[in-house]
């Protein structure tokens, strides 16, 4: 129903908040690369990281992807993200500790990926740099937690970084800039509903 004063009342409110939101916006002048972190037990920390990709490819950015733990190649991001020009991508995993049970060889892995993910850090050409997964690889203590922390605080200027996966440390939450906690108030697994192409993988 018509209410004139309401409408008024609304457009004035709106008024103000623009006004406030204006300001906000203004201020927010630095522009610089940034280390977002997606943390938490809910599902949805790789797979914004993969929203984040398509973002930065619809700006012709370069992206370097370094998959550390998983050791399939049959995902749908693999496929079709790493397919695209200007996206290099390295899958550096040999599986879940509880699959491959030697921990030798896991340190051996990570320390593989974490060769290529140095690369990345030193090389301004890589616009965007995404560690999946890498988390994991510090809580259990397979690469030294500062010398990370190093690599990511000298990384290039302008460059951003994306870290997924769960238990991420105080010090790095401390160290990026953007930090989202996923929460994982249900999940289809615990349904029994086994992993699903185009959602889980
Ligand atoms: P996604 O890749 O779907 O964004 P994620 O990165 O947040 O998941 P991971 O722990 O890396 O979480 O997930 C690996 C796989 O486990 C994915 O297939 C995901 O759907 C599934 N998964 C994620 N969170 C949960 C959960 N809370 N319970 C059961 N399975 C989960
Ligand atoms: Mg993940």
């Amino acid at each position: 129903m018509a209410d004139p004063q309401r409408d008024a009342r609304h457009a004035a409110r709106m008024a103000r908040k623009k006004e406030i939101i204006d300001a906000a916006i203004a201020a927010a002048t630095d522009e610089r690369g940034l280390l977002i972190v997606i943390t938490g037990n809910g599902k949805g920390k790789s797979t914004s990281a993969f929203g984040t990709i398509a973002r930065a490819l619809g700006h012709a950015m370069k992206v370097g992807v370094v998959q550390f733990i998983k050791s399939r190649t049959d995902t749908g991001e693999e496929a079709f993200l790493g397919k695209q020009p200007g996206v290099e991508w390295h899958v550096t995993g040999d599986g879940f500790t509880w699959d491959t049970q030697d921990r030798e060889q896991d340190i051996a892995t990570a320390q593989r990926g974490w060769a290529i993910a140095t690369r990345m850090l030193a090389d301004p050409s890589y616009q965007l740099v995404v560690l999946d997964e890498l988390t994991y690889l510090l809580s259990y203590g397979y690469l030294d937690s500062d010398s990370v922390l190093d690599a990511l605080a000298h990384r290039p200027a302008e460059q951003h970084v994306i870290v997924t996966g769960r238990g991420a440390s105080d010090a790095l939450i401390d160290l990026a800039d953007t930090v989202s906690i996923i929460a994982d108030e249900k999940h289809a697994y615990r349904a029994g509903i086994k992993a699903q192409p185009g959602i889980d993988l």
